[in-house]
């Protein structure tokens, strides 16, 4: 019997496990492949990061291209994925699949049974709505078309100069550690997914335009934005990720010290994940998602124009701040204002289709939270 078994060994997982062993909890992680290294490359605004956050490169600012250009005076960083993954050495790794999950206890695909005072659920997270993206790296001087030194291209919605249908799609450009950079055509938020097949197309199509030789390997992204999230879990599986962004990985790093904190007073894990204030955020920040999903494919490049007019720091408000319900109210107010009216009517229209969106603890069933 231990304090905590925490299942899954992504960065959430591992974050939490981490932090549940810096409160002198005994801890376990159970994944069916504990010492496989990730490939996907994890980054965050720098801001958004807990201090301490394993950070293997940033930019001092960014960029996005909508409609026009906007210069974002704010960090962008990678994060080291090897930092990221390990784990203190009193943190037992037990490695196999979690077939059955009860409040005290795990049983193994394989049969062995693990009792614990808490079980957490890491185990990501599933849907159909979808974040897709396929990239590749190129050397720094090969993107210098696309990005500069010092800098992240969090957006470029410009059409790349081949594309099979009409779908808005936009390149990211980060900078990686050893000096190559990630290209990545990425689909924000489609229900499916956009298939892989168009967005390699489209990168390819980009790479081409600017004479760079195609790269071997590629990063496939799959990020589900709606997923349904569960009880007694974290990260992905808990709904931690941003519905419009896709984002969770810094959420999850900001919040790990805190949930174990709750593990060691006896405080239910879903009370410190989703507080009445985050789950408000969540609702509208859906909206944004339903949005997305609804708008035809020429109005998204609008729609982060105008995102991106907004000040910085309300621009932060709705992407970062999980349970600032007055900066994300703010925020959207003056992206409504500011909208034409087509735009104005989308986004009072996606209030109705935000309906088929689930917010943490709206149905029975799901995860209950008592008002914080
Ligand atoms: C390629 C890619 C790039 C991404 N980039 C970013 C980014 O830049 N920034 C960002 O914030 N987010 C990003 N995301 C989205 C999201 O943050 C990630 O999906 C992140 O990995 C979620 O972390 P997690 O630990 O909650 O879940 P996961 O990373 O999905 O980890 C779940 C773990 O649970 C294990 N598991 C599953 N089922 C079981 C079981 N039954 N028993 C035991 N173990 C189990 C899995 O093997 C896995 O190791 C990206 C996603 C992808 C796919």
């Amino acid at each position: 019997m231990v304090d905590v078994v925490v299942v899954g060994g992504g960065p959430a997982g591992r974050a939490l496990a981490s932090a549940c062993s810096a409160r002198g909890l005994v801890t376990s992680l159970v994944d069916p492949h504990p010492e496989r290294p990730w490939r996907a490359t994890y980054a965050a605004w720098a801001d958004e990061l807990p201090a301490g956050a394993p950070v293997a490169v940033s930019t001092s600012s960014a960029r996005v291209f909508a409609l026009s250009e906007h210069r974002i005076a704010r960090g962008y960083a990678v994060l080291d994925n090897e930092r990221l993954r390990r784990l203190p050495d009193d943190v037992r790794v037990v490695r196999g699949l979690v077939a059955e999950r009860g409040r005290g206890h795990v049983v193994l695909r394989d049969g062995r049974l693990l009792r614990a005072g808490t079980v957490v659920d890491a185990t990501g997270a599933s849907g159909r709505a979808a974040q897709h993206a396929v990239g590749v790296v190129v050397s720094a001087e090969q993107a210098l078309p696309f990005v500069g030194e010092d800098e992240a291209l969090v957006m470029d919605w410009r059409r790349p100069p081949d594309a099979g249908s009409a779908d808005p799609t936009f390149l990211y450009a980060i900078p990686l550690p050893g000096g190559g950079v990630l290209l990545e055509e990425t689909s924000l938020a489609r229900r499916p997914g956009l298939p892989l097949a168009e967005l390699r197309l489209r990168l390819h199509a980009r790479l081409a335009a600017q004479g760079i030789p195609l790269p071997q390997a590629e990063e496939r992204v799959r990020i589900p934005l709606a997923a349904r999230p569960r009880p007694g879990a974290f990260g992905a599986a808990a709904g931690l990720v941003h519905p419009a962004t896709g984002y969770s990985v810094a959420s999850a790093l900001r919040l790990a010290p805190e949930v174990a904190r709750a593990i060691a007073d006896g405080v239910a894990v879903d009370r410190v994940v989703w507080p009445a204030r985050a789950r408000a955020v969540h609702a509208l920040r859906r909206y944004g998602l339903a949005a997305l999903l609804d708008m035809p494919p020429d109005e998204v490049p609008e729609f982060f124009d105008l995102f991106f007019r907004l000040p910085e720091n309300q621009q932060r408000m709705y992407l970062c701040d999980r349970a600032d319900l007055r900066g994300t109210v703010g925020a959207m107010a003056v992206l409504f204002r500011t909208a034409g009216w087509r735009m104005r009517a989308r986004l009072a229209l996606s209030v109705q289709s935000a309906k088929a969106v689930r917010t943490p603890g709206e149905r029975s069933g799901q995860v209950k939270i008592d008002p914080a």
